[in-house]
Protein backbone atom coordinates (compact mmCIF):
# COMPACT_ATOMS: atom_id res chain seq x y z
CA UNK A 1 0.00 0.00 0.00
CA UNK A 2 1.23 3.42 -1.27
CA UNK A 3 5.06 2.09 -1.47
CA UNK A 4 6.49 4.98 -3.33
CA UNK A 5 4.83 7.65 -0.79
CA UNK A 6 6.25 5.66 2.33
CA UNK A 7 9.35 5.20 0.48
CA UNK A 8 9.50 9.47 -0.30
CA UNK A 9 9.09 10.53 2.91
CA UNK A 10 11.04 7.77 4.76
CA UNK A 11 14.09 9.43 3.05
CA UNK A 12 12.41 12.70 4.15
CA UNK A 13 12.53 11.85 7.29
CA UNK A 14 15.73 10.07 7.11
CA UNK A 15 17.44 13.12 6.63
CA UNK A 16 15.69 15.17 9.68
CA UNK A 17 16.64 11.60 12.36
CA UNK A 18 18.91 12.69 14.56
CA UNK A 19 19.37 16.08 14.16
CA UNK A 20 20.77 18.16 17.22
CA UNK A 21 19.30 21.31 15.81
CA UNK A 22 17.03 21.82 13.26
CA UNK A 23 16.61 25.38 11.87
CA UNK A 24 13.26 26.52 10.38
CA UNK A 25 14.99 26.15 6.67
CA UNK A 26 15.42 22.49 7.51
CA UNK A 27 12.36 22.38 8.05
CA UNK A 28 11.42 24.12 5.32
CA UNK A 29 13.42 22.14 2.39
CA UNK A 30 11.97 18.88 4.44
CA UNK A 31 8.10 20.32 3.86
CA UNK A 32 9.10 21.52 0.14
CA UNK A 33 9.72 17.12 -0.19
CA UNK A 34 7.04 16.31 1.00
CA UNK A 35 5.00 18.23 -0.80
CA UNK A 36 6.19 16.63 -3.92
CA UNK A 37 5.99 13.23 -2.23
CA UNK A 38 2.17 14.27 -1.62
CA UNK A 39 1.56 15.73 -4.80
CA UNK A 40 3.45 12.77 -6.80
CA UNK A 41 1.04 10.18 -5.18
CA UNK A 42 -2.16 12.37 -6.90
CA UNK A 43 -3.05 13.78 -3.63
CA UNK A 44 -5.27 16.75 -4.45
CA UNK A 45 -3.44 20.46 -4.50
CA UNK A 46 -5.86 22.14 -2.41
CA UNK A 47 -5.08 19.00 0.13
CA UNK A 48 -1.66 18.90 0.05
CA UNK A 49 -1.32 23.00 0.80
CA UNK A 50 -3.70 22.25 3.70
CA UNK A 51 -1.23 19.61 4.81
CA UNK A 52 1.65 21.14 4.33
CA UNK A 53 0.37 24.51 5.85
CA UNK A 54 -0.89 22.55 8.94
CA UNK A 55 2.20 21.30 9.58
CA UNK A 56 4.88 24.06 8.67
CA UNK A 57 2.87 26.06 11.42
CA UNK A 58 3.53 23.68 14.23
CA UNK A 59 6.69 22.23 12.97
CA UNK A 60 8.33 25.98 12.69
CA UNK A 61 6.78 26.89 16.39
CA UNK A 62 9.44 27.50 18.90
CA UNK A 63 9.03 24.33 20.79
CA UNK A 64 9.70 21.96 18.43
CA UNK A 65 12.88 23.33 17.07
CA UNK A 66 14.05 24.13 21.01
CA UNK A 67 13.10 20.51 21.45
CA UNK A 68 15.70 17.52 22.50
CA UNK A 69 15.04 15.89 19.68
CA UNK A 70 13.10 18.03 16.83
CA UNK A 71 13.23 15.44 13.91
CA UNK A 72 11.06 13.39 15.76
CA UNK A 73 8.77 15.71 16.72
CA UNK A 74 8.60 17.10 13.05
CA UNK A 75 7.80 13.30 11.97
CA UNK A 76 5.01 13.08 14.48
CA UNK A 77 3.89 16.69 13.20
CA UNK A 78 4.03 14.96 9.79
CA UNK A 79 1.93 11.89 11.47
CA UNK A 80 -0.78 13.28 13.25
CA UNK A 81 -1.55 15.30 10.70
CA UNK A 82 -1.60 12.17 7.84
CA UNK A 83 -4.18 10.90 10.46
CA UNK A 84 -6.38 13.95 10.46
CA UNK A 85 -6.12 13.96 6.88
CA UNK A 86 -7.47 10.74 6.35
CA UNK A 87 -10.41 11.28 8.83
CA UNK A 88 -8.97 10.51 11.94
CA UNK A 89 -8.10 11.24 15.69
CA UNK A 90 -4.19 10.94 16.14
CA UNK A 91 -5.13 10.74 20.12
CA UNK A 92 -6.85 7.50 19.48
CA UNK A 93 -5.62 4.73 21.45
CA UNK A 94 -4.00 1.94 20.11
CA UNK A 95 -6.21 -0.79 19.32
CA UNK A 96 -9.40 1.69 19.02
CA UNK A 97 -12.59 1.01 17.11
CA UNK A 98 -12.54 2.95 13.83
CA UNK A 99 -13.72 6.00 14.10
CA UNK A 100 -17.42 7.06 14.72
CA UNK A 101 -17.82 8.46 11.26
CA UNK A 102 -16.15 5.62 9.64
CA UNK A 103 -18.62 2.95 11.75
CA UNK A 104 -21.77 1.98 10.06
CA UNK A 105 -24.86 3.34 10.76
CA UNK A 106 -27.61 0.40 11.18
CA UNK A 107 -29.54 1.10 14.52
CA UNK A 108 -32.56 1.46 12.65
CA UNK A 109 -35.76 0.08 12.22
CA UNK A 110 -35.05 -3.14 10.26
CA UNK A 111 -34.20 -3.70 7.69
CA UNK A 112 -31.62 -0.95 7.46
CA UNK A 113 -31.07 -0.63 4.15
CA UNK A 114 -27.30 -0.27 2.71
CA UNK A 115 -27.22 1.46 -1.07
CA UNK A 116 -24.16 0.89 -3.02
CA UNK A 117 -23.69 3.07 -5.52
CA UNK A 118 -20.41 3.71 -7.64
CA UNK A 119 -19.39 3.62 -11.30
CA UNK A 120 -19.24 0.09 -13.87
CA UNK A 121 -15.65 -2.27 -12.71
CA UNK A 122 -15.38 0.00 -9.23
CA UNK A 123 -15.56 -3.15 -7.48
CA UNK A 124 -19.30 -2.53 -6.40
CA UNK A 125 -20.65 -5.71 -6.91
CA UNK A 126 -18.04 -7.40 -4.74
CA UNK A 127 -17.88 -5.41 -2.26
CA UNK A 128 -21.45 -5.59 -1.80
CA UNK A 129 -21.20 -9.19 -0.66
CA UNK A 130 -18.12 -8.61 0.87
CA UNK A 131 -19.94 -6.26 3.33
CA UNK A 132 -22.93 -8.37 3.55
CA UNK A 133 -20.35 -11.24 5.21
CA UNK A 134 -19.00 -8.89 7.23
CA UNK A 135 -22.24 -7.48 8.66
CA UNK A 136 -23.08 -11.01 9.50
CA UNK A 137 -19.34 -11.43 11.06
CA UNK A 138 -19.09 -8.53 12.55
CA UNK A 139 -22.14 -7.48 13.93
CA UNK A 140 -23.50 -10.52 13.95
CA UNK A 141 -26.97 -9.15 11.37
CA UNK A 142 -28.26 -10.85 8.78
CA UNK A 143 -28.33 -9.44 5.61
CA UNK A 144 -30.10 -9.63 2.56
CA UNK A 145 -28.78 -8.84 -1.15
CA UNK A 146 -30.43 -7.41 -4.22
CA UNK A 147 -29.44 -6.19 -7.74
CA UNK A 148 -31.03 -3.36 -9.21
CA UNK A 149 -28.67 -3.55 -12.06
CA UNK A 150 -31.17 -4.14 -14.68
CA UNK A 151 -28.17 -2.42 -17.44
CA UNK A 152 -25.48 -4.65 -17.80
CA UNK A 153 -26.85 -7.99 -18.59
CA UNK A 154 -26.20 -10.86 -16.11
CA UNK A 155 -25.07 -8.19 -13.09
CA UNK A 156 -28.01 -9.65 -11.14
CA UNK A 157 -27.00 -13.54 -11.65
CA UNK A 158 -23.20 -12.47 -10.65
CA UNK A 159 -24.75 -11.33 -7.18
CA UNK A 160 -26.45 -14.20 -6.62
CA UNK A 161 -23.07 -16.31 -7.11
CA UNK A 162 -21.66 -14.36 -4.90
CA UNK A 163 -24.68 -14.67 -2.45
CA UNK A 164 -24.35 -18.55 -2.76
CA UNK A 165 -20.52 -18.84 -2.51
CA UNK A 166 -20.76 -16.48 1.09
CA UNK A 167 -24.23 -17.98 2.04
CA UNK A 168 -25.88 -15.00 1.90
CA UNK A 169 -29.66 -14.66 0.60
CA UNK A 170 -30.22 -12.57 -2.43
CA UNK A 171 -33.73 -11.46 -3.38
CA UNK A 172 -35.26 -13.69 -6.76
CA UNK A 173 -34.63 -12.27 -9.89
CA UNK A 174 -37.53 -11.44 -11.76
CA UNK A 175 -36.61 -10.60 -15.10
CA UNK A 176 -38.17 -7.22 -16.89
CA UNK A 177 -38.88 -5.51 -13.26
CA UNK A 178 -37.47 -2.09 -13.02
CA UNK A 179 -34.67 -0.99 -10.10
CA UNK A 180 -37.19 0.75 -7.98
CA UNK A 181 -39.81 -1.63 -8.26
CA UNK A 182 -36.71 -4.32 -7.17
CA UNK A 183 -36.09 -1.86 -3.79
CA UNK A 184 -39.73 -1.91 -3.04
CA UNK A 185 -40.09 -5.74 -3.71
CA UNK A 186 -36.69 -6.24 -2.21
CA UNK A 187 -37.50 -4.05 0.80
CA UNK A 188 -41.26 -5.94 1.30
CA UNK A 189 -39.69 -9.31 0.90
CA UNK A 190 -36.13 -8.51 3.82
CA UNK A 191 -39.34 -7.04 6.05
CA UNK A 192 -41.39 -10.10 5.47
CA UNK A 193 -37.96 -12.67 6.45
CA UNK A 194 -37.02 -10.20 8.98
CA UNK A 195 -33.35 -9.37 7.72
CA UNK A 196 -31.94 -7.10 10.24
CA UNK A 197 -29.95 -5.58 6.80
CA UNK A 198 -30.80 -5.01 3.26
CA UNK A 199 -28.24 -4.67 0.56
CA UNK A 200 -28.82 -2.92 -2.52
CA UNK A 201 -26.04 -2.96 -5.44
CA UNK A 202 -27.37 -0.51 -7.31
CA UNK A 203 -26.53 -0.02 -11.35
CA UNK A 204 -23.54 1.67 -12.77
CA UNK A 205 -22.22 3.25 -15.81
CA UNK A 206 -19.11 3.86 -17.55
CA UNK A 207 -18.97 7.75 -16.41
CA UNK A 208 -21.15 9.81 -14.17
CA UNK A 209 -24.27 10.76 -15.89
CA UNK A 210 -27.84 12.31 -15.68
CA UNK A 211 -29.86 9.26 -16.20
CA UNK A 212 -27.55 7.42 -13.69
CA UNK A 213 -28.09 10.13 -11.21
CA UNK A 214 -31.87 10.22 -11.42
CA UNK A 215 -32.08 6.69 -11.09
CA UNK A 216 -30.10 6.72 -7.98
CA UNK A 217 -32.26 9.40 -6.61
CA UNK A 218 -35.30 7.62 -7.80
CA UNK A 219 -34.02 4.29 -5.87
CA UNK A 220 -32.84 6.42 -2.58
CA UNK A 221 -36.83 7.92 -2.33
CA UNK A 222 -38.01 4.54 -2.49
CA UNK A 223 -35.62 2.85 -0.23
CA UNK A 224 -34.65 5.22 2.56
CA UNK A 225 -31.31 3.71 2.99
CA UNK A 226 -29.68 4.27 5.98
CA UNK A 227 -26.31 4.21 4.42
CA UNK A 228 -25.40 5.08 0.67
CA UNK A 229 -22.17 3.48 0.07
CA UNK A 230 -20.03 4.74 -2.74
CA UNK A 231 -17.83 1.96 -4.04
CA UNK A 232 -14.66 3.65 -5.97
CA UNK A 233 -11.28 2.34 -7.17
CA UNK A 234 -7.94 3.42 -5.22
CA UNK A 235 -5.92 2.91 -8.29
CA UNK A 236 -7.49 5.71 -10.34
CA UNK A 237 -6.48 8.55 -7.95
CA UNK A 238 -7.36 12.06 -7.87
CA UNK A 239 -10.71 10.49 -10.79
CA UNK A 240 -11.92 8.42 -7.86
CA UNK A 241 -12.35 11.60 -5.86
CA UNK A 242 -13.85 13.98 -8.64
CA UNK A 243 -16.47 10.64 -8.88
CA UNK A 244 -17.26 11.01 -5.13
CA UNK A 245 -17.82 14.62 -5.70
CA UNK A 246 -20.09 14.31 -8.58
CA UNK A 247 -22.24 11.44 -6.30
CA UNK A 248 -22.02 13.77 -3.34
CA UNK A 249 -24.19 16.55 -4.76
CA UNK A 250 -26.64 14.06 -6.15
CA UNK A 251 -27.60 11.71 -3.31
CA UNK A 252 -27.33 11.37 -0.02
CA UNK A 253 -23.83 9.53 0.38
CA UNK A 254 -22.58 8.63 3.74
CA UNK A 255 -19.36 7.31 3.22
CA UNK A 256 -16.95 5.93 0.53
CA UNK A 257 -15.54 2.15 -0.21
CA UNK A 258 -12.22 2.35 -1.66
CA UNK A 259 -11.48 -1.00 -2.89
CA UNK A 260 -8.04 -2.15 -4.54
CA UNK A 261 -6.07 -1.24 -1.76
CA UNK A 262 -4.41 -3.87 -2.13
CA UNK A 263 -2.77 -2.63 -5.39
CA UNK A 264 -0.30 -0.02 -6.04
CA UNK A 265 -2.51 2.52 -5.21
CA UNK A 266 -0.45 6.00 -4.79
CA UNK A 267 -2.49 7.52 -1.91
CA UNK A 268 -4.35 10.42 -3.96
CA UNK A 269 -8.18 8.60 -3.57
CA UNK A 270 -7.06 7.40 0.33
CA UNK A 271 -5.80 11.22 1.06
CA UNK A 272 -8.03 13.20 -1.02
CA UNK A 273 -11.48 11.63 -0.11
CA UNK A 274 -12.23 12.83 3.44
CA UNK A 275 -10.85 16.94 2.44
CA UNK A 276 -12.51 17.19 -0.81
CA UNK A 277 -15.99 15.20 -0.32
CA UNK A 278 -16.12 15.53 3.54
CA UNK A 279 -17.45 11.44 3.31
CA UNK A 280 -15.83 9.34 5.55
CA UNK A 281 -13.83 6.24 4.00
CA UNK A 282 -15.64 3.39 6.06
CA UNK A 283 -14.19 0.11 4.06
CA UNK A 284 -11.08 -0.83 1.78
CA UNK A 285 -11.14 -3.66 -0.13
CA UNK A 286 -8.15 -5.43 -0.14
CA UNK A 287 -8.47 -8.31 -2.65
CA UNK A 288 -10.77 -10.10 -4.78
CA UNK A 289 -12.13 -12.45 -2.22
CA UNK A 290 -15.14 -12.11 -0.08
CA UNK A 291 -13.34 -11.54 3.03
CA UNK A 292 -10.93 -8.74 1.74
CA UNK A 293 -12.13 -6.10 3.47
CA UNK A 294 -11.49 -4.08 5.93
CA UNK A 295 -12.84 -1.60 8.42
CA UNK A 296 -10.71 1.83 7.76
CA UNK A 297 -8.85 3.11 10.17
CA UNK A 298 -6.86 6.36 9.30
CA UNK A 299 -4.30 5.92 12.01
CA UNK A 300 -3.45 2.32 11.46
CA UNK A 301 -3.16 3.44 7.77
CA UNK A 302 -1.16 6.63 8.20
CA UNK A 303 0.81 4.15 10.22
CA UNK A 304 1.37 1.83 7.24
CA UNK A 305 2.34 5.15 5.16
CA UNK A 306 4.80 5.88 7.42
CA UNK A 307 5.89 2.22 7.49
CA UNK A 308 5.81 2.20 10.97
CA UNK A 309 3.57 -1.04 10.45
CA UNK A 310 0.32 -2.09 11.83
CA UNK A 311 0.47 -4.07 14.29
CA UNK A 312 -3.01 -4.37 15.46
CA UNK A 313 -4.80 -5.11 12.25
CA UNK A 314 -2.13 -7.34 11.80
CA UNK A 315 -2.70 -9.20 14.74
CA UNK A 316 -6.95 -8.67 14.04
CA UNK A 317 -6.10 -10.97 10.72
CA UNK A 318 -3.99 -13.39 12.09
CA UNK A 319 -7.09 -13.88 14.79
CA UNK A 320 -9.49 -14.42 12.21
CA UNK A 321 -6.98 -17.55 10.36
CA UNK A 322 -5.35 -19.10 13.45
CA UNK A 323 -6.88 -19.08 16.53
CA UNK A 324 -7.66 -16.73 19.25
CA UNK A 325 -5.02 -18.12 21.86
CA UNK A 326 -2.08 -18.16 18.99
CA UNK A 327 -3.06 -14.83 18.17
CA UNK A 328 -3.09 -13.46 21.83
CA UNK A 329 -0.11 -15.25 22.48
CA UNK A 330 1.84 -13.36 19.28
CA UNK A 331 0.64 -9.99 20.26
CA UNK A 332 1.87 -10.14 23.58
CA UNK A 333 5.14 -11.23 22.44
CA UNK A 334 5.26 -8.50 20.22
CA UNK A 335 4.11 -5.69 22.44
CA UNK A 336 6.92 -7.12 24.76
CA UNK A 337 9.24 -6.73 21.91
CA UNK A 338 9.83 -10.37 21.80
CA UNK A 339 10.36 -11.81 18.78
CA UNK A 340 12.42 -15.35 17.88
CA UNK A 341 12.61 -17.29 15.36
CA UNK A 342 9.12 -19.66 16.26
CA UNK A 343 7.65 -16.26 16.36
CA UNK A 344 8.45 -15.88 12.67
CA UNK A 345 7.56 -18.92 11.67
CA UNK A 346 4.46 -18.70 13.03
CA UNK A 347 3.87 -15.33 11.09
CA UNK A 348 5.59 -17.08 7.59
CA UNK A 349 2.57 -19.67 7.89
CA UNK A 350 -0.10 -17.26 8.78
CA UNK A 351 1.17 -15.19 6.19
CA UNK A 352 0.68 -18.06 3.46
CA UNK A 353 -3.13 -18.47 5.14
CA UNK A 354 -3.86 -14.54 4.94
CA UNK A 355 -2.91 -14.27 1.21
CA UNK A 356 0.79 -14.17 0.86
CA UNK A 357 3.32 -11.48 0.73
CA UNK A 358 1.86 -9.14 -0.81
CA UNK A 359 -0.97 -8.77 1.56
CA UNK A 360 1.21 -8.20 4.77
CA UNK A 361 3.47 -6.02 3.40
CA UNK A 362 3.40 -2.58 5.58
CA UNK A 363 1.52 -4.12 8.32
CA UNK A 364 4.59 -5.59 10.30
CA UNK A 365 6.97 -2.87 11.02
CA UNK A 366 10.31 -3.09 9.63
CA UNK A 367 8.39 -5.11 7.19
CA UNK A 368 9.03 -2.14 4.57
CA UNK A 369 12.45 -2.97 4.55
CA UNK A 370 12.58 -6.08 4.76
CA UNK A 371 10.25 -6.23 1.62
CA UNK A 372 12.88 -4.45 -0.24
CA UNK A 373 15.57 -6.77 0.61
CA UNK A 374 13.23 -9.50 -0.60
CA UNK A 375 12.56 -7.70 -3.46
CA UNK A 376 16.20 -7.36 -4.21
CA UNK A 377 16.59 -10.68 -4.24
CA UNK A 378 13.40 -12.11 -6.27
CA UNK A 379 11.47 -13.33 -3.17
CA UNK A 380 8.21 -14.45 -4.08
CA UNK A 381 5.47 -16.85 -1.68
CA UNK A 382 7.52 -19.60 -2.61
CA UNK A 383 10.48 -18.22 -0.43
CA UNK A 384 8.22 -18.16 2.19
CA UNK A 385 8.32 -21.75 2.34
CA UNK A 386 12.30 -22.28 1.70
CA UNK A 387 12.12 -19.72 4.96
CA UNK A 388 9.76 -22.30 6.51
CA UNK A 389 12.25 -25.40 5.98
CA UNK A 390 15.08 -23.55 6.94
CA UNK A 391 13.55 -22.57 10.38
CA UNK A 392 12.27 -26.31 10.59
CA UNK A 393 16.20 -27.56 10.32
CA UNK A 394 17.44 -25.81 13.24
CA UNK A 395 17.02 -27.14 16.58
CA UNK A 396 14.82 -25.39 19.42
CA UNK A 397 17.75 -23.73 20.60
CA UNK A 398 18.60 -21.88 17.36
CA UNK A 399 15.28 -20.70 17.12
CA UNK A 400 14.78 -19.22 20.38
CA UNK A 401 18.27 -17.83 20.05
CA UNK A 402 19.47 -17.01 16.66
CA UNK A 403 22.33 -15.03 17.58
CA UNK A 404 23.64 -18.64 18.20
CA UNK A 405 23.97 -19.22 14.73
CA UNK A 406 27.47 -19.43 13.80
CA UNK A 407 29.22 -20.45 10.20
CA UNK A 408 29.07 -24.22 10.71
CA UNK A 409 25.79 -24.36 12.15
CA UNK A 410 23.99 -22.51 9.23
CA UNK A 411 26.35 -24.67 6.51
CA UNK A 412 24.05 -27.95 8.43
CA UNK A 413 20.70 -25.98 8.38
CA UNK A 414 21.36 -24.87 4.87
CA UNK A 415 22.02 -28.69 3.87
CA UNK A 416 19.10 -29.85 5.91
CA UNK A 417 16.70 -27.70 4.22
CA UNK A 418 17.78 -28.03 0.60
CA UNK A 419 18.70 -24.31 0.67
CA UNK A 420 21.98 -22.25 0.30
CA UNK A 421 24.15 -20.38 3.46
CA UNK A 422 23.03 -16.96 1.44
CA UNK A 423 19.19 -18.47 2.20
CA UNK A 424 20.08 -18.56 5.69
CA UNK A 425 21.31 -15.55 6.20
CA UNK A 426 18.74 -13.34 4.44
CA UNK A 427 16.31 -15.32 6.75
CA UNK A 428 18.08 -14.09 9.89
CA UNK A 429 18.50 -10.82 8.34
CA UNK A 430 14.84 -10.35 8.10
CA UNK A 431 14.12 -11.64 11.15
CA UNK A 432 16.41 -9.49 12.75
CA UNK A 433 14.96 -6.39 11.10
CA UNK A 434 11.78 -7.05 12.37
CA UNK A 435 12.27 -8.26 15.68
CA UNK A 436 15.06 -4.70 15.84
CA UNK A 437 11.88 -2.57 14.83
CA UNK A 438 9.29 -3.82 17.39
CA UNK A 439 11.57 -3.05 20.12
CA UNK A 440 11.78 0.06 19.36
CA UNK A 441 8.54 0.70 18.83
CA UNK A 442 7.97 -0.55 22.50
CA UNK A 443 11.30 1.51 23.93
CA UNK A 444 9.63 4.09 22.50
CA UNK A 445 6.33 3.52 24.21
CA UNK A 446 4.63 5.30 20.96
CA UNK A 447 4.89 7.92 18.37
CA UNK A 448 7.32 10.12 20.53
CA UNK A 449 10.17 8.10 18.75
CA UNK A 450 8.72 7.14 15.60
CA UNK A 451 11.63 8.36 13.78
CA UNK A 452 14.47 5.89 14.98
CA UNK A 453 12.34 4.34 12.90
CA UNK A 454 13.67 5.31 9.78
CA UNK A 455 17.56 4.47 10.72
P1 LIG B 1 -18.74 -3.60 -10.41
O1 LIG B 1 -18.86 -3.50 -11.90
O2 LIG B 1 -18.48 -2.24 -9.80
O3 LIG B 1 -19.88 -4.30 -9.76
O4 LIG B 1 -17.40 -4.41 -10.13
P2 LIG B 1 -17.22 -5.91 -9.64
O5 LIG B 1 -17.65 -6.07 -8.25
O6 LIG B 1 -17.77 -6.83 -10.65
O7 LIG B 1 -15.62 -5.99 -9.62
C1 LIG B 1 -14.83 -5.87 -10.79
C2 LIG B 1 -13.54 -6.66 -10.59
O8 LIG B 1 -12.75 -6.10 -9.57
C3 LIG B 1 -13.80 -8.10 -10.16
O9 LIG B 1 -12.91 -8.93 -10.86
C4 LIG B 1 -13.48 -8.11 -8.69
O10 LIG B 1 -13.03 -9.37 -8.25
C5 LIG B 1 -12.39 -7.07 -8.60
N1 LIG B 1 -12.30 -6.43 -7.28
C6 LIG B 1 -13.29 -5.84 -6.55
N2 LIG B 1 -12.80 -5.33 -5.39
C7 LIG B 1 -11.48 -5.61 -5.37
C8 LIG B 1 -10.41 -5.32 -4.44
O11 LIG B 1 -10.57 -4.70 -3.36
N3 LIG B 1 -9.17 -5.77 -4.78
C9 LIG B 1 -8.94 -6.43 -5.96
N4 LIG B 1 -7.70 -6.83 -6.21
N5 LIG B 1 -9.90 -6.71 -6.83
C10 LIG B 1 -11.17 -6.30 -6.57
Amino acid sequence: MFDNLSDRLGATFDKLRGRGALKEQDVRDAMREVRIALLEADVALPVVRRFIDAVTEKAIGQDVLRAVSPGQQVIKIVNDELVRTLGGDPDEEEGAPAPEESRLKLEVKPPAVVMMVGLQGSGKTTSTAKIARYIREKHGKKAMMASLDVARPAAQEQLAVLGQQADIATLPIVPGQQPVDIARRALESARLQNFDVLMLDTAGRLHVDDALMAEMKAVAGAADPAEVLLVVDSLTGQDAVNVAKSFTDEVPLTGVVLTRMDGDARGGAALSMRAVTGKPIKFAGTGEKLDALEAFHPKRVAGRILGMGDVVSLVEKAAATVDAEDAERLAKRMSKGEFDLNDLRTQLKQMQNMGGLGMLAGMLPGMKKAKAAMAASNMDDKVLLHMDAIIGSMTAKERAKPGLMNAKRKKRVAAGSGTQVQDVNKLLKMHQEMSKAMKQIRKMGGLGGLGKLFG
